[in-house]
């Protein structure tokens, strides 16, 4: 092996250590620290779906899989005009529907998941969206993370969402090595004070849309840079 392939090769491998093998440091004082610093740079930090009830976070929350908050805000601001409750989303022509959130993406999946999650919510629940992880991941089309966005936005009932961010954020701060969204989520429920679950993936997502991207993170202008054990690795 040539000596520049032998060094690209030695690199790489450093980086791929530094990532997601060596740096582990699961200390809960030093990701509080993390947590407080990010929680002065986003104060306002909170969940941007909008909704008046649970089960309009609900709709929300499974329409924003794959689409932007952004996207999702100005689809349901005419949706929840016109499917104003459960019942009208569990009746809902599956056609229509579909045609109402197309522009969220994957559209029939979605269209879908709506209809048959309102479903279960009306016939299973009394049309009153259920508070527990159990009950709300056997509805239909409802998962993990979103029960989570719903326990800790809806009802204030701690909840620590793992998506692509919370995900890769957890890895480079050195507070776990998992790479499973449900092991990650044990973790790291174990490291933060439950009063932050909710809030620690606001600030988490927050962080690594504005600063610590996934191709190219600015570590030069990072606020928490002096307690991240990745800075400057990349
Ligand atoms: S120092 Fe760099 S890698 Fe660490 S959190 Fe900040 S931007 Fe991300």
């Amino acid at each position: 092996m040539s000596p520049v392939k032998a060094r690209r090769k030695a690199t790489t491998r450093a980086k791929k250590q530094s990532r997601w093998g060596t740096i582990l440091d699961a200390d809960p004082a030093r990701a509080l620290k993390v947590l407080k610093r990010l929680k002065k740079e986003f104060p306002t930090a909170n969940c941007a779906l909008e909704h008046e009830t649970p089960h309009q976070l609900l709709v929300a929350t499974i329409l924003s899989a794959q689409c932007t908050d952004k996207r999702v805000n100005l689809v349901t601001e005419d949706l929840f005009r016109k499917y104003p409750d459960v019942a009208a989303f569990a009746a809902a022509r599956l056609s229509q529907l579909e045609k109402d959130v197309k522009s969220t993406g994957f559209f029939r999946m979605k269209a879908r998941a709506l209809r048959e999650m309102s479903q279960d919510v009306l016939t299973k629940h009394g049309g009153d969206v259920p508070r527990t992880m159990e009950e709300l991941t056997a509805l239909r089309g409802v998962g993990r993370k979103t029960a989570n966005v719903i326990l800790g936005n809806a009802f204030g009932i701690p909840g620590l969402v793992v998506d692509t961010h919370v995900k890769r954020l957890s890895n480079r701060f050195g507070f776990t090595e998992q790479q499973d969204p449900v092991k990650i989520e044990r973790e790291l429920n174990d490291l933060f004070p439950k009063q932050w679950w909710t809030l620690s993936s606001h600030l988490l997502i927050l962080h690594g849309r504005k600063t610590c991207a996934a191709r190219r993170p600015k570590c030069p202008d990072c606020v928490v840079r002096d307690l991240c054990p990745s800075a400057d690795s990349f």
